[in-house]
């Protein structure tokens, strides 16, 4: 796809060298964000902008929002500023005059920011969009912060044969994920017996089917522990965040889909806890606050600094824990299915459900249509044989579009 600007994207000279790891020392660690205008790209870059010295801001992106992207690539006095949008480059363009900062917009500009050299890409777009860009970004061979779900949940296999393949570094930065990942340091995965992921239960946990049903677009948006973007705030109030994280999980630490669990744990303050065969159980806790897996991701395999507010367990006083209830919540029982299923089951669940939850902020479905979408387009999309197996990023992209248009189809926007 050719750009069509008068300046088209020119990867600023970046050097080749690799920077010395390091939170606080040694030479700057260079980090491109992928997705630097939405919840976890300003959490990344706050956590930057607390140590400066400590990194080199290489590229941010942003889909449409062209103001908030100039004001942090000029904050952090990034090389290159890209939007997907490219309506948006000309503003982009005007707004970074003067600085040195590049512009540059389009689905091709974003993969090629994606893989301007550095230390670290941070990869925090939302949805199936931020497909393309990370496997981009993993073909670097470098570390890659992986935020973005759908990577894992829409291409798990593809996706690890190219972390495999690239050697790629992939430190996760969902919460639970990091968790488990401390928790499991260098354990044999043949030792684990279980790995248990924690759920908040989302503002609805306590809430009636009938009284859910009648959930507004506000209510589901109020998350009780977790300040994040809208479509996973939404996604954590169905439980469907719970099921793409289990998809996650699933690929990340192959200890197989029986040994995987999720317990409802409303106050997130332990994220994972893994299960060893001797009757150990290693888990990690923190107050919920996204800066603390991203800190670790930057900064890995040294800690840095966090503005996490401290953990005060007496303050705490308990914590508690309940199975999750499928029957007010399906989206966990979808997700298991979907998984059990495998090929491009798991591709066909992302799918839906971002179709669902999109038309869910837009009021065009209600609360409990999401995951009746979602079962709904799983159903027919085996009968339309899209539960193949897919071999490369091209199939998972074509599968994904596919079942894109099967649910648009259930809802009647197709
Ligand atoms: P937000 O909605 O807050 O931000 C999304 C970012 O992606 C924005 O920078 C947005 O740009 C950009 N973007 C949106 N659409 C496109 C597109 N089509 N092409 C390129 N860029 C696009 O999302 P979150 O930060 O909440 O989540 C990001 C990812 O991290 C998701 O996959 C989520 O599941 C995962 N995650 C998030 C957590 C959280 O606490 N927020 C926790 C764990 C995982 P613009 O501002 O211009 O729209």
């Amino acid at each position: 796809m050719s750009l069509g600007y008068e300046d088209p994207v020119k990867p600023p000279p970046v050097a080749e060298t690799r920077s010395t790891p390091s939170g606080n020392s040694g030479t700057p660690r260079r980090v491109s964000v992928l997705g630097a205008t939405g919840s976890i790209g300003q959490s990344t870059l706050d956590l930057i902008g607390r140590t400066p010295e400590a990194f080199e801001v290489i590229a941010l992106t942003a889909n449409t929002n062209a103001r908030e992207l100039a004001g942090l690539a000029r904050r952090h006095r990034a090389r290159l500023a890209v939007l997907a949008d490219p309506a948006g480059y000309a503003e982009l363009k005007s707004l970074l005059a003067g600085s040195g900062i590049e512009a540059a917009a389009g689905e091709d500009a974003l993969v090629a920011a994606a893989t301007l050299p550095a230390d670290c890409v941070v990869a925090a777009i939302v949805g199936a969009a931020g497909l393309r860009p990370t496997f981009a970004a993993v073909a670097q061979g470098r570390r890659v912060a992986l935020a973005n779900k759908e990577c894992l949940v829409t291409a798990g296999h593809v996706f690890m044969a190219a972390v495999a393949a690239a050697g790629t570094e992939l430190l996760p930065v969902d919460s639970e994920h990091s968790a488990a990942f401390q928790a499991l340091g260098s354990a044999d995965l043949a030792d684990v017996e279980r790995i248990t992921l924690t759920a908040s239960g989302g503002p609805f946990r306590t809430w009636p089917k009938e009284r859910i049903a009648a959930a507004t677009r506000e209510q589901a948006l109020q998350h009780p522990n977790w300040s994040m973007g809208p479509k996973i705030t939404i996604d954590s109030a169905t439980l469907m965040n719970k099921g793409l994280e289990l998809i996650e999980a699933f690929y990340l630490f192959p200890v197989g889909v029986d040994r995987l669990d999720v317990v409802v744990h409303p106050q997130s303050i332990i994220h994972c806890l893994v299960s060893y065969r001797d009757g150990s159980v290693l888990a990690q806790l923190a107050n919920p606050d996204m800066r603390t897996p991203i800190a670790l991701s930057l900064s890995y395999p040294a800690r840095m600094s966090a503005p996490t507010p401290p953990l005060d367990l007496v303050k705490l006083g308990s914590l508690t824990f309940e199975a999750p209830d499928l029957e007010r919540f399906p989206a966990l029982g979808l997700a298991r299915a979907a998984l059990e299923r495998g090929g491009g089951a798991p591709a066909v669940f992302n799918a839906a459900n971002e179709i669902a939850v999109a038309a869910f902020l837009e009021r065009r479905i209600g609360f409990l249509d999401i995951a009746t979408t979602v079962a709904t387009s799983l159903d027919r999309a085996e009968g339309e044989s899209l539960f193949r197996a897919p071999r490369s990023l091209a199939d998972v992209l074509a599968a994904d579009e596919a079942a894109r248009a099967v649910a648009r189809n259930v809802i009647g926007t197709g």
